[in-house]
């Protein structure tokens, strides 16, 4: 190989706000044939606000965002951070929290005011023995028409009994439909990944033109979802940003962290996108694929 035109590739690499970790890089980017993107904090800006409260029968939505945001005020998910702000501009100072114990894609538990909180996905709920929702229609109503929609559904239970729901909202990044676009162009088949459910995360890939979706996945089975990927003979890119995304972003073939991201992520890439740009990871590849010809 001639050292000069990987040189060349990862200096233009630069330019384009692309960070190479090094010119080896180059080299597995030219076989990537799928690319997974995660949803939050990659596909979408991961800046998130608080949509709407709901509450059981009998139960005032105050006490459910105030407990929640307690809760998720020592947390630092960016559904945490939507749930914490909402709460602290509604009511000033929130409650202590002893126990506090976050779990990382899952959603938090704690010691709220007396009453042992937890907030989070289904299967956090499930961990904490509180009975599944769905007893209470309005609340199941408004998670479907909720999730429907493409936002994400936050169940809030205490005492072992959900008592109230918060929907939190996201948007697509400006950039992630054209940059789909063009990942197909250069035919390649773009995956969404993500740890939400499987309605918003079908709304999402709607959004920005991607049909494939692997939804509802634990952190720890997003690096299984690339190993299998693997195994059926895929060369596999993974754009991601959360600590969740760094098992997955190393096992990859190519991974490519959101320089917005934790630092984590970033250390697991073999790129870093430094604006948070999807269309980086277009540009990253195609730098890649000129650089290996001209080598050729
Ligand atoms: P993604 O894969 O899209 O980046 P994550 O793996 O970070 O998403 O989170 C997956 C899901 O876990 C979220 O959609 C949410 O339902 C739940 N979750 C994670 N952290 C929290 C939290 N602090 N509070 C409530 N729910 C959370
Ligand atoms: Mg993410």
């Amino acid at each position: 190989a001639t050292p000069t035109a990987l040189l060349v590739g990862t200096g233009r690499g630069a330019q384009l706000g692309i960070l190479i970790k090094g010119p080896q890089v180059l080299e597995s980017t030219r076989r990537v044939d799928t690319v997974l993107l995660d949803k939050t904090g990659t596909v979408t800006t991961g800046t998130m606000s608080l949509v709407s409260v709901h509450a059981a029968d009998g139960v005032a939505e105050d006490d459910v965002l105030r407990l929640a945001g307690a809760l998720e005020h020592a947390a630092e998910h960016p559904i945490a951070r939507a749930i914490a702000a909402a709460a602290t501009e509604r009511f000033g100072d929130l409650p202590s929290v002893d126990e506090f114990r976050a779990t990382e894609g899952l959603g938090v538990a704690g010691i709220v005011a007396g009453k042992a909180v937890v907030v989070g996905r289904d299967a956090l709920l499930a961990e904490w023995g509180v009975r599944p929702a769905g007893d209470d229609t309005a609340l199941a109503e408004a998670r479907r028409a909720a999730e429907e929609r493409g936002r994400t559904t936050v169940p809030v239970a205490w005492d072992g009994v959900v008592h109230g729901l918060l929907v939190v909202a996201d948007t697509v990044k400006p950039e992630a439909a054209r940059a789909v676009a063009d990942l197909r162009a250069l035919g390649l088949r773009p995956v969404l990944l993500t740890g939400d459910n499987a309605a918003a995360a079908r709304a999402v890939a709607a959004e920005v033109g991607i049909d494939e979706v692997i939804a509802e996945v634990l952190p720890k089975d997003k690096v299984d979802t690339v190993a299998r990927l693997q195994r059926e003979g895929r060369a596999v890119a993974m754009v991601g940003d959360g600590v969740n995304d760094a098992a997955a972003l190393a096992q990859a073939d190519l991974g490519l962290a959101m320089g917005t991201g934790t630092d984590v992520a970033i250390e697991a890439g073999d790129l870093t996108l430094v604006r948070g740009d999807l269309g980086a990871a277009v540009d990253a590849i195609r730098l890649a694929r000129r650089t290996l010809r001209t080598i050729k």
